[in-house]
């Protein structure tokens, strides 16, 4: 097992030091002892918190590995033995053929040379990895996360390493890709719902959330997870010595864009890589745009999407990660004004560019891209044809996914069995806590 992935064992350390502040009306709150906050008690708007942290400037540990390295600048209580690596790399091939330079790639996933060891081959390891130590000690409720797949993966994995108790909604189509690299560990447990999209699992999640025993992980509304994400432009900074002029990135939430942007606004207060924050560049896939749509025609809020749409457009999408129908798109503090505050750019990328660009990355590197990180590079290539990146610029493509094909080649995956199995006419209140009394 390759370094930074040993079993259950963790290094407790002590909190770091943060508060939270609301971006609607800036109200401050200290982190709670016993749990940790998600949302503004005060009465207005949807808005997201935000974490400042009392060190100012930007901090590199060495004595950590992985995400760790940044722990001063994330919400955590603990550092665990075991920490996703982002590994910032370039493309010759890429660099000279596009005429950039200035050109580099965060690599989220497998890739065994070049020291890049999220397993299950995806960045919401970033995620999971700032979440789980975000839990206070003592906690004896189990956390609820809801997924579609990339980020139910991830939580199960680091959570069966840390021994960290976990419940995992997915809807069903997304069990072929509940796998790990090590054993699910007892304290995890994999609920599937029948027939539902990922959207109805987030409601399943919440109702089996509100029950004594247990608590929401809170999705995009937890600073943990954002500012985890947000690693990904910290190692960039470390790896550059500077804040990209331009970020591009697929998205389906965008909570990994707004992560970004909230990153690169604390690097610019450093003041040493940089006074100026990225462009961000985001891009989704062909017919699941609901969020480039809205923001072509400036637009702050979504519309709605029909649920039967939505499941149509989520089945016949190519990156199917990138299907969320209601984003945290429209509130405070959320993907539009960080669109608005960067001079965003938003592009519509179909199934055969993304792959076509991605046969070329895989032929020229040696390693697969996930759909998502095809998406993402493929609005690189529109980028560059549009101008609207420049051959000087730095630019930074967060691949956000990769090597799940060369994982399963080496015959390492682990499938995780579901525990317990919920149909879509069970999501009531009254049967989730019949169902979920009688499995505990
Ligand atoms: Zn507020």
């Amino acid at each position: 097992m390759d370094k930074g992935c040993s079993l259950r064992e963790n290094e407790v350390y002590e909190m770091s030091d943060y508060s939270l502040r609301c971006v609607e009306c800036g109200k401050i709150f200290e982190d709670s002892e016993e749990g940790f906050l998600l949302d503004c008690d005060e009465a207005h708007g949807p808005s997201l918190l935000q974490a400042d942290y009392t060190v100012p400037d930007f901090k590199l540990d060495q004595e950590y590995d992985g995400i760790y390295r940044f722990r001063e600048w994330l919400p955590i209580r603990r550092c665990f033995d075991c920490s996703p690596r982002t590994v910032i790399l370039e493309s010759e091939e890429l660099s000279s053929s596009l005429g950039l330079p200035d050109l580099h790639f965060a690599f989220n996933g497998y890739w065994p040379e070049k020291d890049a060891n999220m397993l299950t081959c995806s960045f919401k390891e970033l995620e999971a990895a700032a979440v789980l130590a975000r839990i206070p000690e003592g906690e004896q409720r189990t956390m609820v996360v809801s997924s579609a797949g990339n980020t139910g993966r991830a939580f199960l994995e680091y959570a069966s390493r840390t021994n960290s108790r976990v419940l995992v909604v997915v809807p069903e189509f997304a069990l072929p890709r509940m796998w790990g690299s090590v054993p699910k560990g007892d304290c995890c447990k994999l609920v599937i719902l029948q027939d539902a999209d990922y959207f109805d699992a987030i409601e399943l999640g919440n109702q089996i959330a509100a029950l004594p025993q247990f608590f929401t992980e809170g999705g995009a509304k937890n600073v943990a997870r954002r500012d985890g994400m947000g690693t990904v432009m910290l190692s960039a900074a470390a790896a550059l010595e500077k804040i990209p002029d331009h970020y591009f990135q697929a998205v389906g939430s965008g909570t990994g864009a707004i992560a970004a942007w909230e990153m690169a606004w604390r690097l610019t207060a450093d003041g040493r890589y940089g006074q100026r924050i990225p462009r961000l560049h985001l891009s989704q896939n062909i017919p699941f745009t609901i969020m480039a749509d809205a923001w072509g025609n400036q637009q702050r809020d979504l519309p709605d999407m029909p649920i039967e749409e939505a499941r149509s457009k989520a089945k016949s999408i190519y990156a199917t990660v990138l299907s969320n129908r209601k984003p945290p798109y429209s509130l405070s503090g959320g993907l539009f004004d960080a669109l608005s505050d960067s001079h965003g750019i938003m592009y519509n990328v179909t199934e055969e560019e993304a792959r076509a660009v991605g046969q070329r990355f895989s032929a020229a590197e040696g390693i697969d891209l996930d759909p998502a990180a095809e998406v993402a590079l493929a609005s690189l290539f529109k980028a560059v044809a549009a101008k609207t990146v420049s051959p000087d610029d730095c630019i930074l493509v967060n691949l956000t996914g990769g090597g799940a094909q060369r994982f399963a080649a080496e015959n390492r995956r682990i499938p995780f069995a579901p525990d317990l199995i919920f149909h879509k006419g069970e999501v009531n209140p009254q049967s989730v806590q019949e169902k979920i009394a009688a499995f505990f």
